[in-house]
């Protein structure tokens, strides 16, 4: 489970980007962070993994403040998916999917053979393997920036507007896939959007924040959908 415990974000030039900000994003689950641009949303994701400092709160990972861990072993316990998949331009694709892996410590051999497998769950046969990111569309990048997330098996997965930089068909396609893979990993998720059709449809939970990044409700999308 992931906590935020009274989050406060306040940049040097005085934008409050995060105010006051509590809630709970429950095991296994995907929770969705949604609201117009400029509302706190990437702010509270990269306050997870400690990219950004609170200024004042806590975030608890299973319990345990994200301050008063060691970074590095913080970092290897979450997936983090981006808008524009991030992947390194000069490893190809099965090399950018075994990164994570390695970092957790897992030997070369073993960490190629798992991006490998990886690909496949991600809907790329293993022909994709040895392109370079150049070589790929939008959707298949970011289909290797979310397979890159789980080769290190993160008990966490963070993703800012995963699928928001891809054609609306191919878009619709990532998140039907990403609906199948989670039912068989079943992550503890917290997605950022600022489409309310993505927030009703992938999350669990939607966390509504407003612009001053307060939060105005977090509700179930069919609790939403009624109101
Ligand atoms: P969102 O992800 O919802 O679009 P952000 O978290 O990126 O929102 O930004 C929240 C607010 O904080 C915005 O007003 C934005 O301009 C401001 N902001 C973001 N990053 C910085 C920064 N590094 N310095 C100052 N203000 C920032
Ligand atoms: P995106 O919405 O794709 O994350 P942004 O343009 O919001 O892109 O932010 C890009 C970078 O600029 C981020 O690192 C963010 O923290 C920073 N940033 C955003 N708004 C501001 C701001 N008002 N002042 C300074 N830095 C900002």
């Amino acid at each position: 489970m992931i906590v935020f415990k009274n989050v406060t974000k306040r940049y040097d030039n005085g934008t409050i980007a995060v105010d006051d900000l509590s809630l709970e994003a429950p095991k296994g689950r995907i929770t969705i962070f949604v609201g117009p641009s400029g509302c706190g949303k990437t702010t509270s994701l990269r306050m997870i993994n400690r990219l950004i400092a609170p200024t004042s709160g806590s975030i608890l990972l299973d319990g345990q403040p994200t301050e008063a861990m060691n970074l590095a072993q913080l970092r290897r316990k979450i997936g983090y998916v981006i808008q524009h998949a991030g992947l390194f331009p000069h490893l190809n694709v099965v090399q950018n999917i075994a990164t994570t892996a390695r970092l957790k410590g897992i030997a070369k051999k073993q960490a190629l053979l798992i991006a490998s497998e990886l690909l496949e769950r991600v809907g790329l046969d293993l022909s994709f393997g040895n392109r370079y990111p150049w070589q790929l569309s939008g959707g298949q990048q970011q289909r290797v920036g979310v397979a890159r997330a789980l080769a290190s098996d993160p008990e966490f997965m963070l993703m800012d507007e995963p699928f928001s930089a891809v054609d609306p068909v191919v878009r619709h396609q990532l998140q039907e896939e990403f609906l199948r893979l989670q039912r068989d990993i079943g992550k503890t998720i917290i997605m950022v959007t600022h489409d309310i059709d993505e927030a009703l449809k992938l999350g669990d939970q939607v966390a509504v924040l407003r612009t001053g990044g307060v939060l105005a409700q977090v509700a179930s999308p069919k609790e939403l959908l009624s109101n």
